[in-house]
């Protein structure tokens, strides 16, 4: 499959001057979940970004972003992050021949995606603070003209990440219900844009929050003001949907489902959008999309727990464990 900016080419601010930079986002797997459908009587597809380059769908805005700031003669980007942003705009960075610059809230970020970062030679700041004050210092700098800001603040960014809205409208059609974890608020609107420039209506937007947005166990989520707050609530009401703030606990239990009932397992935010379909729809069949943000492996050490039971090499021993 080609790269997302050739694919919607002319759906996407790309012009003839726009160099391609691509690690092939885009064009993820859209599963049928069979027994959560029976469970919660709904028609239910799972659209799986974790399985992007660096695992999260912000890769699709970042192929869009870091190729939009090579062409504007950028030298180097810089993001806020609650993780996965830094991992791709380091990765999308090291492919374009920029520097990147990137501020997580010190303490807050899981090691998968601090490797990512430092991996693809990104400048890792850990910001003393939290992702809302390192959003602001990142602004703050981006302003001062030495750095592109490859935040979701950044429309090409929302620009990229529509494209998902148009694999599930070309392989699905537009479903009833779209349902997603609402951290920024940045994947919303784009979700929201890309299925109205699809032009066959947009299903009722399910947006799951941390009830304690400050606090939640689920980092990528972990926003206390969400920057796209007014945009989002308004593409959400014109959708017919609803913000679902959810405990940390539907979160999880939302996590298990999917891990034990349909073999899927993401990294714990991405659970949230399920969370939210389970408390909000009434069933009836309705077809429902819920998007997958990040991949599993980011995460281990906050996602539900691993239990292992060790046992000697011994058939009987293993025999009598394994039942
Ligand atoms: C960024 C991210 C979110 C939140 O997306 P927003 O656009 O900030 O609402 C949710 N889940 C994962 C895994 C993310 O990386």
């Amino acid at each position: 499959m080609p790269a997302l900016a050739v694919r919607y080419r002319d759906r996407l601010p790309i012009g003839e001057g726009t160099p391609l930079v691509s690690l092939g986002e885009g064009d993820t797997p859209l599963v049928h979940a069979p027994r959560l459908s029976e469970r919660l009587e709904l028609d239910l597809w799972l659209k799986a970004e974790g399985a992007n380059p660096t695992g999260s769908f912000k890769d699709r805005g970042m192929a869009i972003a870091v190729a939009r700031a090579l062409e504007a003669g950028a030298k180097a980007v810089i993001c806020a992050s609650t993780g996965n942003t830094a991992a791709s705009a380091a990765a999308y960075a090291a492919r374009a021949g920029l520097r990147a610059v990137v501020l997580v809230p010190a303490g807050g970020v899981p090691a998968g995606k601090l490797f990512q970062a430092a991996a693809a030679g990104a400048r890792l700041l850990e910001v003393r603070g939290t992702f809302d004050q390192a959003l602001v210092a990142a602004r703050e700098l981006a302003d001062g003209g030495e750095f592109a800001l490859v935040n979701s603040l950044n429309p090409d960014r929302i620009e990229g990440q529509k494209t998902a809205a148009f694999e599930i409208v070309e392989e699905l059609g537009v479903p009833d219900v779209l349902a997603l974890p609402y951290g920024g608020g940045g994947n919303t609107c784009a979700y929201a844009r890309g299925f109205e420039e699809s032009g066959g209506g947009v299903p009722r937007l399910l947006a799951g929050e941390a009830s304690d947005r400050a606090g939640t166990g689920a980092s990528a989520i972990r926003i206390a003001r969400p920057a796209h707050a007014i945009e989002a609530a308004a593409a959400i009401g014109r959708s017919g949907g609803a913000v679902v703030p959810l405990a940390d606990d539907e979160i999880r239990d939302a996590w298990r489902l999917l891990a034990e009932q349909e073999g899927v397992v993401v990294e714990l935010s991405s659970a949230a959008g399920l969370a939210a379909l389970a408390r909000e729809t009434g069933g009836g069949g309705v077809r429902a999309v819920c998007v997958l943000t990040g991949h599993a492996l980011k995460d281990p050490q906050t996602s539900p727990g691993v239990a292992t039971i060790q046992v000697e090499p011994d058939p009987e021993a293993i025999a009598k464990a394994a039942r």
